[in-house]
C-alpha cells in the first residue's frame, strides 16, 4: 500500500483521549498507541488510569496519564496545557468521556439532569475550547466527539439524549467554524457496545435491542476504536461534520 494511502500519519500524532481508563476510551488509547501515537490518557479514577497506562507501556506504547474531570473548565485547561508542554502539539482530541444516569423524565431530578449534561456536553465544550487554540495555530487537527444513537430519543434517557443531540449540533457547527482553520470535527455514534455503561441494562432489554440489530450482536469497544482511528487519520482527510454510526446496522 502506498504511504499516502495508509494510517501511517497516526504514528506522528499527539492524541488526547478523555475517559480512557475504561471501555471505548481505553480500547481507543491502546489502538492509537499500538500505531505509534503519543497518547494522553485521562480519567477521573487514578487506579484505572494507571492500569491503562501500564498495559500500553508493557506493549511498548508511549502514553502519559492525567487525572482530570472534563466537566470542570480548569481541569480541561490543565489537561490540555500539560499535554502541550510535554509533547509540543496536539493533533487530535477524542472527547469520549461520558456518563448516563437513567430515569424516566417524570422522576428526573435537576441534579441528575445537570450532571449528565455537564459531563457529556460540557466536557466536550471545555476540552475542545482548550485544545483548539493549539490546533488553530498549527492550522490542522482532528476533533472526534461521542454522540449516540440515543440522540434520536430513548425512554429513560432524556438527559443523555439531550446531551448527545447537543454534541451532534456542536459537531456540525464546529465543522463549519473550524474548517477554514484546517480543523476537522466529526462524531462517532455508537449503538450498543459492551462496556460498563451498558452492563447495568437488564438482560431482557439487551435481548430486545439485539433483535433489532441487523448484524445480530452487540459491538465491542475495539470496533469503535477502529472508526476513531479512521477519523483521526489522513484516510478521512475530506471528512468533516459527520456522525459515523457504529451500530451494527441500526439506522439513524
Ligand atoms: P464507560 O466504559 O463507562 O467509560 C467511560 C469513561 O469515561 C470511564 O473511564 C469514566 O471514568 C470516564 N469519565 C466519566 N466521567 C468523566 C469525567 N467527568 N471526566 C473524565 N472522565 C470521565 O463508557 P463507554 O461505553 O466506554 O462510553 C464511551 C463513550 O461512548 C461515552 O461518551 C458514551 O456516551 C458513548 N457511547 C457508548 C455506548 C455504549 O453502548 N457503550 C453507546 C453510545 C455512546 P470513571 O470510570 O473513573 O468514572
Amino acid at each position: 500500500m502506498s504511504e499516502s494511502y495508509s494510517f501511517s500519519d497516526i504514528k506522528d500524532q499527539v492524541v488526547i483521549i478523555t475517559g480512557s481508563g475504561r471501555g471505548i476510551g481505553k480500547a481507543t488509547a491502546k489502538l492509537f498507541a499500538a500505531q505509534g501515537a503519543k497518547v494522553a490518557l485521562t480519567d477521573l479514577d487514578e487506579d484505572v488510569l494507571q492500569e491503562s497506562l501500564g498495559e500500553i507501556q508493557k506493549e511498548g506504547g508511549e502514553a502519559h496519564a492525567i487525572v482530570a474531570d472534563v466537566s470542570k473548565k480548569e481541569d480541561a485547561e490543565r489537561l490540555v496545557l500539560e499535554v502541550y508542554e510535554k509533547w509540543g502539539k496536539i493533533d487530535c482530541l477524542v472527547n469520549n468521556a461520558g456518563i448516563t444516569r437513567d430515569t424516566l423524565f417524570i422522576r428526573m431530578k435537576p441534579d441528575v439532569w445537570q450532571k449528565v449534561i455537564d459531563v457529556n456536553l460540557g466536557g466536550t465544550f471545555y476540552c475542545t475550547q482548550a485544545a483548539m487554540k493549539y490546533m488553530r495555530k498549527a492550522r490542522k487537527g482532528s476533533i472526534i466527539n461521542f454522540t449516540s444513537l440515543a440522540r434520536h430519543g430513548n425512554p429513560g434517557q432524556a438527559n443523555y439524549s439531550a446531551a448527545k443531540a447537543g454534541i451532534f449540533g456542536l459537531t456540525k457547527t464546529l465543522a463549519m467554524e473550524l474548517g477554514p482553520m484546517g480543523i476537522r470535527v466529526n462524531c462517532i455514534s455508537p449503538g450498543f457496545i459492551e462496556t460498563r455503561l451498558t452492563d447495568a441494562i437488564p438482560d431482557k432489554i439487551v435481548e430486545q435491542f439485539k433483535s433489532r440489530i441487523p448484524l445480530q450482536r452487540v459491538g465491542k469497544p475495539e470496533e469503535v476504536a477502529m472508526t476513531v482511528l479512521f477519523l483521526a487519520s489522513k484516510m478521512s482527510s475530506y471528512v468533516s461534520g459527520i456522525a459515523l454510526d457504529v451500530t451494527g446496522g441500526i439506522g439513524s
